[in-house]
């Protein structure tokens, strides 16, 4: 059993009794939303949605939506709401997403959360979505982006000063050189952190006046986060 599994387990009513619907994880860029959606993903079976990695993989591909998106990304700024929502309405229309999917870097700005409202408005049968704001502090989140290294062959994340390889810069379990971000530099970082006052932030309040809204302390052992993001959840479907 995993010990993110085990951390939830010790609770009573168990994960799996669940079910997750859609789920928001919001955050600033580095409190942990993509370590935590992968956390869930096996814990429920349900999809992770993370924009940046789609985008990301559209840029590495080379699309017209990546070549748009590039040098924006590049910069730390927001790619336009039109882009993303159409890039979000093609994910949402896979099968795996019916019994809920998790939304990770995804209402970034008000005009996206109010379309995402708007199209689950228009799907009675979908669960509604919870909202989870994950918070850690700023010199946390400036250490794990900085920090950040990931394997290009199985996704692991890793960070090198509070979750290093065994092998510095090499993927425990594939053996590849990590890489790194283009975007996880202190410069472009504070870029990001700009973008995500101005434009992110209200959409936290936004989902808070909603309700079916919880914040969730990041900081700590990744098992022990996302068992209170599941608590959160359970709490939040009852
Ligand atoms: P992330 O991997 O979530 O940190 O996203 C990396 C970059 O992709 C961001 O800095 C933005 O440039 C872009 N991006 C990801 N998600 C969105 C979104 N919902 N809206 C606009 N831009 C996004």
């Amino acid at each position: 059993m995993s010990s993110t599994a085990a951390a939830v387990e010790s609770d009573p009513d168990t994960a799996a009794k669940i079910i997750p619907g859609p789920i928001l994880l919001l955050g600033a860029p580095g409190v942990g939303k993509g370590t935590q959606a992968k956390e869930l993903v096996k814990l429920w079976g349900i999809p992770q949605i993370s924009t940046g990695d789609l985008l990301r993989a559209n840029v590495a591909q080379g699309t017209a939506l990546g070549n748009a998106a590039k040098d924006i990304m590049q910069h730390g700024n927001l790619v336009p709401d039109s882009l993303v929502n159409e890039m979000v309405a093609v994910r949402l229309q896979q099968p795996d997403t019916s019994i809920g999917y998790i939304l990770d870097g995804f209402p970034r700005t008000l005009p996206q959360a109010s379309w995402l409202d708007d199209r689950l408005g228009t799907h009675p049968e979908v669960l509604p979505v919870v909202a989870v704001s994950l918070h850690v502090d700023y010199n946390q989140l400036l250490r794990r982006i900085t920090g950040r290294r990931n394997c290009p062959v199985c996704q692991r994340i890793y960070n090198i000063y509070s979750n290093p390889p065994l092998k510095a810069g090499f993927c425990d379990v594939e053996g590849a050189a990590l890489a790194q971000r283009s975007d996880d530099t202190e410069e472009v970082f504070a870029e990001r952190i700009r973008a995500y006052d101005a434009q992110t932030a209200p959409v936290v309040e936004h989902y808070r006046e909603q309700g079916r809204f919880a914040e969730v302390d990041g900081d700590g052992q990744i098992a022990a986060i996302a068992a209170r993001i599941v608590a959160a959840v359970r709490q939040l479907r009852k």
